[in-house]
């Protein structure tokens, strides 16, 4: 849709606006798949969004990617919206012949991204992304779901060409010399020895893509990096679950974790004034802190409080079963901190810093860190581990 179609469509379709609705439409879109329009009832303010999946990325022609991914978003946002309904949007219709839907218009929040970029500091994030994250990973598992009714749903979530894009450019292409990788000139004889020389590294990302495509454990988001947060003081809504499937249930941890060191490196780089770098630093180390903490202490309350299969109650079935997560969460933060530096799809975090050398560095304290989260992952099991690492690299 253009955006006269997309006011034809609300009119026609749309059971949203009011019968003399003065409509007009802004396609606001900045991402690199899909089309987001913003239509606004000029009279009252009103106003909704509409997202279409084309069959083709907006970025290229040349990236097909099937537009039932728009039935995924809509139907996960669903399941978000029961178990975790202050954190999600509310939708409105899907369209499975125009592969759109219509959301909540959260114009007033910001991309938590570029408020980072901008220093700004949400006190409250670590606790909301982590209820949303316990939630999710807990209710949608084996662990309290009837099975069958548990495998119909991973049924409905296989998301092959989205999860294709994921094994790809999370992990696979970052740890050789890809054509399409795009590394930063400077940090490339980092990235020539440290990671397509090592050998242990490769095999240990080897192990790592074939569990994301094996292990069917949660319902997971699948792209939750800060792009993907709406934030404002005291309110967080978790948007864009396109990525969605049934996957290691440390993944969308791991990607906080990672994109919130994105943060860190990008404060570290640019600040200039002491204090406020200090200030703003030191967020960033709680909020890594704890949203490795909450989320063990919200998993393991919400644990307690649900009914469970009968060998989860097993004496140390708990300790094996979060481990493995913080395992995971370790494993994907650096993953994403490796394809993020290394492979095609950037963070602004990183490429925003403007000086060469400060860039650099950046760049190569990421890779350190991650380099440390694949291969010792198990050995990260508090939030203090965590920020451990990236306080000694940094
Ligand atoms: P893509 O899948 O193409 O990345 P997103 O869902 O991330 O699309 O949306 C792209 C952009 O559109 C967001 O960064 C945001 O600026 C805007 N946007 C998306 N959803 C909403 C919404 N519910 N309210 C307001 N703006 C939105
Ligand atoms: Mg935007
Ligand atoms: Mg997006
Ligand atoms: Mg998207």
């Amino acid at each position: 849709m253009n955006e006269e179609q997309a006011i034809e469509y609300a009119k026609e379709k749309l059971n949203y606006f009011k019968e003399d609705a003065l409509l007009t439409c802004k396609e606001i879109g900045d991402g690199n798949l899909n089309y987001v329009f913003r239509i606004i009832d000029e009279k009252d303010g009103d106003s909704i969004i509409l997202k279409q999946a084309g069959p083709v990325a907006r970025i290229s022609d040349e990236f097909k990617v099937s537009p039932d991914r728009n039935r995924i978003e809509s139907d996960i946002l669903k399941i978000q919206y029961d178990f975790v309904p202050d954190y999600t949007p509310k939708t409105y219709q899907y369209d499975p012949v125009m592969n759109c839907f219509a959301m909540e218009d959260l114009s007033d929040y910001e991309i938590m991204r570029n408020a980072l970029i901008k220093h700004e500091i949400f006190p409250e994030f670590a606790d909301h992304i982590t209820t949303f994250m316990a939630k999710m990973i807990l209710l949608t598992s084996d662990v309290v779901m009837d099975h069958k009714e548990k495998k119909d749903l991973v049924k409905s979530f296989i998301n092959p060409e989205l999860c294709e894009i994921s094994e790809d450019l999370v992990y696979t292409e970052p740890f050789y010399n890809c054509d399409r990788n795009e590394v930063f000139p400077a940090t490339r004889p980092f990235i020539e020895k440290e990671f397509w020389a090592d050998k242990d590294l490769r095999l240990e990302t080897a192990k790592l893509k074939f569990e994301f495509m094996t292990n069917a454990q949660s319902l997971i988001h699948g792209d939750l990096h800060t792009g993907s947060v709406f934030i404002k003081q005291g309110a967080t809504k978790v948007i864009d679950p396109e990525f969605a499937f049934y996957g290691p249930a440390g993944y969308d941890v791991g990607n906080v974790v990672a994109n919130l060191i994105f943060a860190y490196a990008n404060g570290q780089a640019v600040i200039t004034d002491e204090a406020k770098r200090t200030e703003f630093t030191s967020y960033i180390l709680t909020t890594i802190k704890d949203v490795i903490d909450l989320f063990k202490q919200k998993f393991s309350q919400l644990w307690q409080d649900t009914d469970k299969d009968l060998v989860a109650t097993y004496d140390g079935f708990y300790d094996y079963y979060v481990n493995n997560i913080l395992k995971d969460t370790s494993a994907v933060a650096g993953l994403e901190l490796s394809r993020r530096i290394i492979g095609l799809a950037k963070v602004a975090d990183i490429t925003s810093i403007k000086e060469e050398k400060a860039r650099q560095k950046a760049e190569e304290n990421c890779l350190t860190i991650a380099k440390q989260f694949i291969l010792q992952r198990g050995q990260f099991l508090t939030g203090a581990d965590f920020v451990n690492v990236v306080k000694k690299v940094f």
